[in-house]
């Protein structure tokens, strides 16, 4: 059977854009070719068996030449993968995938396309700028300057674009602008006419530029922009100043209702990387942006779900869950042998914490037991009192033996059963250089610590913070003293303690 090839689009970099078909075909994909501008976390959901390679690239420089891409694909289809070719915004516009979508036609493989939302509209959308409008622009022209107009070869003719009645969005090319702006005015355009620059339109960071067209090169220059970012031009880009949404520090939607982004918020100016899985964060990223965090997703973690059989619960006087993950994972297996929550009426069910407690009250189990301390020891003291012969504990393939040794020390026969794997998660340069530079990173397990300081280094003026013990023990272990940890070993923990020191 021959495989098949997937252009999918990951949207500017807020993975809250990506595409629900995306996701679907990251989740199933054999191969992920990925490049450089993709979301945060957009792999986190991919198989743990799946091979992802990253052949990023930006502008014309390209760390995997583009025949090596090109070769890479066609061998992996011909094999028979499903291969994903996972490109930042739309993988028609300007990301090449019109050129890859015929050599991959040309080799008689099928491929697919999903859209994603392109820059120029997305960027320019968390501006505040339109890009029609009734009394504006009727038209809009997606532009890539990556030529270098003062070459003189340039594909694109500048009197026409000078004279195009509507927006001009211009892609890549922040060091062109000079040169691109001469061209327009030259060509007829107005000096006055609005212009602004997105920078990291989306993501956490970004920036606006306003001016005019006669004065945006320069504005550019002087605040130092950097790529990736857009250019529009065009009377739309001053509605910016009356619709913009996001708070400057780019971390939070003014728009929506949460507490603290308007008012400043604790964690106002403050940058913060966290390193847990995107899909088990519970909340993690999404609240430190409430409290005005500028957020770093930098997932050094994957969970897996593994296929296991579970035994007959009925087995069993006592269950204990050690993870949200676990909890939700243990249902969702029970689920698909056709039982329910009334499976476990028969046993106590313990949860280490109150995160794994919420992710059982979630699907209707309300836990007996949450120990004071949320650490597999405290678990294990709370059980006195309780009449236990066997346990089971599901859990992450990968984790410490206290909590088993410390039931059969107290003579319960112990079944263990590893329902997730937590795998290493790559992190892109990018990621990693944004995670280094941050103020704040925040570790909520061993794995988060072993699996980043794998890849990535912590930078000199970074608060470490850790959400319990554990963790910290972890971090000790590779030379790291935490700066803080979390009184309580849980996510309002974690940012109590934050939030503390933020506040001096
Ligand atoms: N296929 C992509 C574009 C790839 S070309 C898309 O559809 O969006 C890369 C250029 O896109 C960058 O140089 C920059 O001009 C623009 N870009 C990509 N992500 C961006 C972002 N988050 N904010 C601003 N510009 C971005």
């Amino acid at each position: 059977m021959p495989g098949r090839v997937c252009f999918v689009g990951a949207g500017p970099g807020d993975p809250g854009l990506m595409t629900a078909r995306s996701l679907e075909l990251i989740a199933t994909a054999d191969v992920i070719l990925y490049d450089r501008l993709i979301p945060a976390g957009a792999l986190s959901g991919a198989r743990a068996d799946a091979e992802l390679r990253y052949v990023g690239k930006e502008g014309g420089g390209s760390s995997v030449p583009q025949e090596e891409i090109m070769e890479l694909l066609l061998a992996r289809a011909a094999a028979g993968s499903l291969v994903v070719r996972l490109k930042g915004g739309d993988p028609f516009v300007f990301g090449r995938g019109g050129e890859e979508a015929q050599v991959v036609r040309a080799a008689g493989i099928a491929f697919e396309v999903v859209p994603g939302i392109t820059a120029a509209v997305a960027a320019t959308a968390y501006a505040g700028i339109p890009v029609t409008h009734r009394d504006h622009a009727s038209a809009v022209a997606l532009v890539t300057a990556h030529e270098d107009p003062a070459k003189g070869e340039s594909a694109l003719d500048w009197a026409a674009l000078a004279a195009f009645p509507g927006t001009l969005v211009f892609y890549m090319g922040v060091r062109q602008l000079s040169a691109i702006t001469e061209r327009l005015i030259d060509g007829g355009r107005s000096p006055q006419e609005p212009a602004a620059i997105v920078e990291r339109g989306t993501l956490p960071g970004q920036r606006v530029v306003h001016g005019h067209l006669g004065t945006i090169a320069e504005l550019a220059v002087e605040r130092e922009v950097r790529a990736p970012a857009i250019t529009v031009i065009g009377s739309v880009a001053a509605l910016g100043a009356e619709l913009a949404w996001v708070a400057p520090s780019g971390a939070h939607p003014l728009g929506n209702t949460q507490a603290g982004a308007a008012d400043g918020g604790p964690l106002r100016g403050r940058t913060v990387a966290v390193t847990r899985a995107r899909a088990q964060s519970s909340g993690l990223a999404e609240r430190l942006r409430d409290l005005g965090a500028t957020v770093i997703e930098a997932p050094a973690i994957r969970v897996v779900a593994r296929a296991v059989e579970l035994p007959p619960l009925s087995n069993f006087d006592l269950v204990c869950l050690t993870s949200p993950n676990g909890a939700s994972i243990l249902l969702d297996r029970m689920a698909e042998r056709g039982e329910d929550a009334r499976a476990l009426a028969g046993a106590t069910v313990a949860a280490i914490g109150p995160g794994t407690a919420r992710a059982l009250a979630e699907r209707g189990i309300r836990a007996d037991i949450v120990p004071e301390r949320f650490v597999a020891e405290a678990l294990a003291e709370s059980l006195e009192g309780f009449m236990i012969r066997r346990a089971l504990i599901a859990r992450a393939a990968q984790a410490r033996d206290v909590l088993p040794d410390a039931l059969r020390a107290r003579g319960i026969e112990v079944e263990v059963v590893a329902l997730y794997d937590t795998l290493a998660q790559p992190l892109s340069p990018e990621e990693l250089e944004a995670a280094k530079a941050a103020d704040y990173i925040t570790f909520t397990s061993a794995s988060t610590v072993r699996f980043f300081l794998e890849v990535g280094e912590l930078g000199p003026q970074t608060r470490i913070v850790s959400i319990g013990p554990v963790t910290s023990a972890a971090l000790r272990e590779h030379g790291r003293e935490p700066h803080l940890e979390a009184a309580r070993s849980d996510i309002d923990g974690l940012i109590e303690a934050l939030t503390a020191d933020a506040a001096g």
